[in-house]
């Protein structure tokens, strides 16, 4: 099943920047794909237009056969940002719940899907605690939490380990790959600067080049690990 698929998109901004210049992509259901690149090469474009949060000023974007509005309507495509992004005044839980407070269900559910995917974290402890009680690493689960709350097909993370210490980042990818592998079919769109991160965690690698920003490659992954 195709979830994705990028046909001759570009993005040009009012300054006369190319951002991203006929990109070409198709993305099968629970594929890992990674992309690589310098800074500037348009990586934050091509996610940010995926999310529906910036339009290309040419090609076509579908999302499971539909737009990319429709897609953000049902929920099915979820962004982790780099830098965890959370209301400091409110403890974890209710960050996590969130997506399903601003959809208006019933509390009692916000509060059950908060627990279970604070349990895929493993943070279910730490659901009364405030943001800044936490750890960068606990942060960074507790972004994923919320933004796995509301079931997402396809899930972006802008380099979501980037910031943390080795050691931290081994024990996530370790934690996004098993939460990838239970999810029957989650799509996963990451960026990295990391090349080991890359090889480790994806199936392809999109390579980019920047002025302007191309997709200029792509290398299949032997992965480790089974397919969802
Ligand atoms: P990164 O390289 O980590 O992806 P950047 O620092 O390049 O992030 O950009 C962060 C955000 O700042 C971008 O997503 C974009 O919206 C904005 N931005 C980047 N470059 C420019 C620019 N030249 N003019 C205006 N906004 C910019
Ligand atoms: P990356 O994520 O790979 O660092 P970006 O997608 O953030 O790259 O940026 C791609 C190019 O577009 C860069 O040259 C950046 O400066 C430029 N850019 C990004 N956002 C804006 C913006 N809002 N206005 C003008 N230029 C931008």
């Amino acid at each position: 099943l195709q979830v994705l698929r990028l046909d001759g998109v570009s993005k040009s901004y009012p300054n006369g920047t190319v951002a991203v210049q006929d990109a070409n992509l198709e993305v099968g259901e629970g594929e890992l794909i990674s992309f690589v690149g310098p800074s500037g090469c348009g990586k934050s474009t091509i996610f940010q237009m995926v999310a529906g949060l910036s339009k290309q000023t040419a090609g076509e974007i579908e999302i499971l056969g539909g737009s990319t509005g429709q897609a953000r309507r049902d929920n099915a495509i979820s962004f982790v940002f780099q830098e965890a992004t959370l209301m400091p005044w409110a403890s974890v839980r209710d960050n996590v719940a969130l997506p399903l407070k601003l959809r208006k269900l019933p509390p009692k559910q916000q509060e059950e899907e908060a627990e279970r995917v604070l349990e895929l974290v493993g943070l279910k402890d730490h659901a009364k605690s405030l943001p800044r009680q936490l750890s960068g690493g606990m942060r960074m689960r507790v972004s994923i939490a919320r933004s796995l709350i509301a079931k997402p097909r396809i899930l972006l993370m802008d380099e979501p380990f980037g910031a943390l210490d080795e050691i931290t980042r081994q024990t996530l990818q370790e934690e996004l790959l098993s939460i990838w592998q239970r999810s029957k079919g989650m799509t996963v769109l990451f960026v990295t600067h990391n090349a080991f991160e890359a090889v480790y965690l994806s199936n392809r690698i999109l390579v980019m080049t920047p002025r302007p920003g191309r997709i200029s490659r792509e290398i299949e992954v032997d992965v480790p690990y089974p397919r969802g």
